[in-house]
């Protein structure tokens, strides 16, 4: 899990608050993540940081 993620705020409704959760996808344990960031108040799911890195 990144820190970072954690100060970033929503880009969709600004929100700061973020819930995070594990093992979410574990059909897809061969993707295995440690866990995802969701947004508290609107649900949006942030991505981890490589991946931010690629779309920017
Ligand atoms: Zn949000």
């Amino acid at each position: 899990m990144k820190i970072t993620d954690l100060s970033q705020k929503c880009p969709k409704c600004g929100c700061e608050d973020k819930t995070i959760k594990r093992d979410l996808d574990t059909e897809h344990h061969a993707h295995a993540k440690t866990g995802a960031v969701i947004c508290s108040e609107c649900g949006y799911v942030f991505k981890s940081k490589e991946e931010c890195e690629k779309e920017e």
